[in-house]
């Protein structure tokens, strides 16, 4: 791997999940809006009110759960993985200024790019 293409890819991959990310909280918003004004506004027994608390607690996990997986599956499909422990990288900046500088994997500390790494890139 080239240090240009996991520059690229990542750009590439934070663009496309930001899309993704914000199409998915404005659906969440709008599904708890509607819960909290249906709750709000209908005459809703406590009984009903415990039954309904544990789906949305289940949503939740599913959807934090989704959230996850998508990301290490747009990981994988621009690349961003270790060629030695196929382990998706980290999206975090000390992570990624680390890897950058190293030019090693944190997890496994093979190398990751081909090209000699000495100076952190602007970008
Ligand atoms: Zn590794």
């Amino acid at each position: 791997m080239k240090k240009e293409d996991f520059l690229q890819g990542q750009a590439e991959l934070t663009c496309r999940f930001r899309t993704r990310f914000r199409i998915a909280n404005a659906g969440f918003l709008c599904a708890m809006l509607i819960w909290i004004l249906a709750v709000t506004y209908f005459p809703v027994s406590p009984f009903l009110k415990a039954k309904f608390a544990w789906p949305v607690v289940i949503a939740l996990y599913v959807l934090v759960f989704v959230a996850w997986r998508t990301l290490r599956q747009m990981k994988r499909q621009f690349g961003l993985v270790c060629p030695s422990c196929q382990r998706p990288f980290s999206l975090k900046e000390s992570a990624r200024e680390k890897l950058l500088v190293s030019g090693t994997c944190g997890r496994c500390g093979g190398r990751v790019f081909d090209d000699v790494v000495s100076e952190v890139p602007q970008g």
